[in-house]
């Protein structure tokens, strides 16, 4: 997407936004810290009015784009419609100039985090898909492609191997792009979602299936495969969404949604939320965010 189609998003999507304050109440995020700038609706009023923001006021306003944790909650609930989530997104993207993500992961303690962080962010791929390909239902000449998701857990081999499906793999296929798109990455993401196509389409693949939340939702709502099956595997009795390491690393967030990115994206507001220890968010990033 250009920058004009990000403007002309956010432009349809605000103006539908009647003000009546809906989606603050689902918001665990407004719950928590209390100020309207935090809130979906601050959000929404915030993205209508990008094009009047000073550049030197900017940066301040990436970092309120950035505290949300992209659940996804506020836009199931909004009455209008707004789709919040994909305003949020698309106002990091404009703002992106003003990243410290790449900052931000200087500080963090743990190499290893570090430098894979680093690689999900140069788009590398970097899955051991070893593990998979002894499960009973792997089948190479399958058309139906598991996704691992940059962190690929022991749960996740327990969701596919329970699963009705055969599936295949490729090495190819590396990360669906969120961590590049959460930041407001663009061209990263982009070159993602690009270097995916092409294995989908060589291997004539005809239903992707995941297991992680995330890679849903960003395959269904940021990827083009609306001519493909995208199946989200049964995640219910998940002890803790494997995606979230940074926050789980580091505190005892319950968050099972992109709340594990704020260590990274706003690393002031996960201390004070840090030091509260009340932050308890529960994700909804499921099948209703994606369809
Ligand atoms: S996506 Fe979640 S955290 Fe972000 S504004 Fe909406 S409800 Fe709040
Ligand atoms: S719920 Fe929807 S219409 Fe109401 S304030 Fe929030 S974004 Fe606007």
């Amino acid at each position: 997407m250009k920058r004009n189609d990000f403007f002309n998003f956010i432009k349809k999507e605000t103006e539908k936004c009647v003000n009546c304050g809906k989606c603050k109440s689902v918001c665990d995020m407004y719950k928590n810290l209390r100020e309207e700038e935090y809130s979906p609706r601050g959000l929404v009023q915030l993205a209508r009015r990008l094009n009047e923001i000073k550049n030197t006021q900017q940066s301040k306003i990436l970092e309120y784009f950035y505290t949300c944790f992209l659940c996804g909650k506020c836009s199931i609930r909004c009455p209008a419609e707004v789709q919040i989530l994909n305003v949020i997104i698309s106002a990091r993207a404009l703002l992106s100039e003003h990243s410290k993500v790449l900052t931000n992961l200087n500080q963090f303690k743990n190499k290893n985090l570090k430098i894979k962080i680093k690689k999900i962010l140069s788009g590398e791929s970097f899955s051991s898909l070893e593990k998979l390909k002894k499960l009973k239902n792997y089948n190479p000449r399958s058309s139906s492609l598991f996704f691992p998701g940059c962190f690929l857990s022991d749960d996740y081999l327990k969701f596919l191997e329970r699963s009705e499906f055969n599936f295949t793999l490729d090495e190819n296929i590396g990360c669906c792009g969120y961590l590049a798109l959460a930041s407001g990455f663009i061209d990263i993401f982009e070159n993602e979602k690009k270097r995916l196509e092409k294995v989908i389409r060589a291997r004539r693949i005809e239903r992707i299936i995941t297991a992680c939340p995330h890679c849903f939702y960003v395959l269904n709502v940021w990827h083009d495969y609306r001519d493909r099956e995208i199946i989200l595997l049964d995640n219910t009795d998940a002890e803790k969404c494997p995606e979230c390491v940074l926050g789980f690393n580091q505190t005892d967030f319950t968050c099972t949604g992109f709340g594990g990115l704020l260590p990274l994206l706003n690393p002031e507001i996960f201390s004070r939320l840090k030091e509260q220890n009340k932050f308890f968010p529960k994700c909804s990033l499921s099948k209703k965010v994606g369809e």
